[in-house]
């Protein structure tokens, strides 16, 4: 539809970045053209307004950008999920594998409480690696996340999992 063709118009590659072979979709300039920023928080909102959410849940850093909007507009809390030392006080946190290395998220105790309905949300999906791990890591607090939001993601996340748990994609990566 018009909406997706417009967020789709305004992202920006950027060939062999961070590394050669790397088609890196650049949502800034999305961030540019309020009329496709608004149109991706309102395809959420459209969806998540009558799912009984209760938070929303943004992986840093681009996460950041969506997720907060989509929660205030929902009546739902925002919960961000950082890279490790970013909050103060108590924090849960799972590592994960990256292609080289590992990384690791982090949330603070008490920020979701036992049967909560969760949505989480990034910029975009790739192997699915860091999304696995948000979901990991907010249900070991006890919450049920209900599914995963992405504004770009590979095209088999549209008919696959991630931990079990549906994922839902605007637009196809931009090449
Ligand atoms: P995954 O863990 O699914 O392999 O990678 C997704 C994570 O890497 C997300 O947090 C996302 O922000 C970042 N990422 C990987 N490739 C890209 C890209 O091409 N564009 C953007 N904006 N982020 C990417």
């Amino acid at each position: 539809d018009s909406r997706r063709l417009a967020i789709s118009a305004s992202v920006r590659v950027i060939p062999h970045f961070p590394k050669p072979g790397i088609m890196f979709n650049d949502i800034t300039t999305m961030l540019l053209c309020p009329g496709a920023f608004q149109a991706a928080i309102d395809l959420f909102v459209e969806r998540y307004h009558r799912m009984n959410v209760s938070a929303v849940a943004g992986i840093e850093a681009r996460g950041f950008i969506f997720a907060p909007s989509v929660a205030l507009q929902i009546g739902a809390k925002f919960i961000p999920l950082g890279k490790p030392n970013r909050f103060p006080g108590e924090v849960i946190s799972e590592r994960y594998e990256l292609e080289y290395g590992t990384d690791c998220l982090e949330m603070r105790v008490g920020a979701v409480q036992p049967g909560e309905r969760v949505v989480i949300m990034d910029d975009l999906v790739a192997t699915g690696g860091t999304l696995s791990a948000a979901i990991l890591l907010v249900e070991r607090a006890g919450a049920d996340v209900i599914e995963c939001a992405c504004v770009i993601g590979l095209p088999k996340f549209k008919v696959s999992t991630i931990q079990g748990k549906p994922v839902f994609i605007l637009i196809d990566p931009v090449s």
